[in-house]
C-alpha cells in the first residue's frame, strides 16, 4: 500500500508558527487516516524550531532558489532560519525515502511545504506562485506534491500509481 507524506498541520499537530494547526477536513483524507496511509510530518519542528515560533517567509526567490543558495529565508524579526529549513527539507526527504513515498500532501501557501504558492517576501499576507523549500525538495527527488485543495488530482493520482504496480 502506497503511503502518503503529509504536513502534520494538516492532520492536526499543533505546530504551526501561531501554535495551532491547519486541520484538513475531507473524507478521501479521512479515508487515507483509516487505512495508515498517511506519514505526517512538519519540516520546521523536525529542524527544532520552536511552536509557536516568528513566522519566516522567503526573500529573494522561492523553495528552489534557498536550496541553490540565491535565495534565503527570515523571519519577521530579522532572523536567518536558512539553515533550518533546509535541515527541515532534508528531514522531510528522510521520512520519505524510509517510507518509499512517492507523493505528499503539503499544506498551501507555507515556505516551507507550499507547492504553488507561497508569500511573497514582504510578510504582508501576499501570496505569489512559487515553491517552498520541503516542497522543491521532495519534488527534485521525484515525489509528487499536492497541496490541500488538489486532494482530488491527489486521489486520482494515488489511484493510477496504485493500479500500476
Ligand atoms: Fe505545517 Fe509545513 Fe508549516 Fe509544519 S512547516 S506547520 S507542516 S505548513
Amino acid at each position: 500500500m502506497e503511503k502518503i507524506l503529509v504536513s502534520g498541520c494538516l492532520i492536526g499537530q499543533k505546530v504551526r508558527y501561531h501554535g495551532g494547526d491547519a486541520l484538513f477536513d475531507h473524507p478521501i483524507f479521512e479515508k487515507w487516516i483509516f487505512e495508515k496511509r498517511i506519514i505526517a510530518t512538519c519540516p520546521e519542528v523536525s529542524a527544532n524550531l520552536t511552536t509557536p515560533r516568528p513566522s519566516s517567509e522567503i526573500i529573494g526567490g522561492n523553495g528552489v532558489h534557498v536550496l541553490h543558495g540565491i535565495a534565503k529565508v527570515f523571519t519577521h524579526t530579522g532572523i536567518d532560519r536558512t539553515n533550518e529549513f533546509i535541515q527541515g527539507a532534508n528531514n522531510a526527504l528522510s521520512v520519505a525515502k524510509k517510507h518509499n513515498i512517492k507523493m505528499a500532501i503539503l499544506k498551501k501557501n507555507s515556505p516551507s511545504c507550499g507547492n504553488k504558492s507561497i508569500y511573497d517576501g514582504t510578510y504582508s499576507s501576499n501570496i505569489i506562485a512559487g515553491i517552498g523549500v520541503t516542497a522543491a525538495l521532495l519534488e527534485k527527488n521525484g515525489i509528487a506534491i499536492f497541496n490541500e485543495d488538489e486532494i482530488i488530482l491527489a486521489d486520482d493520482y494515488l489511484n493510477k500509481l496504485e493500479n500500476n504496480q
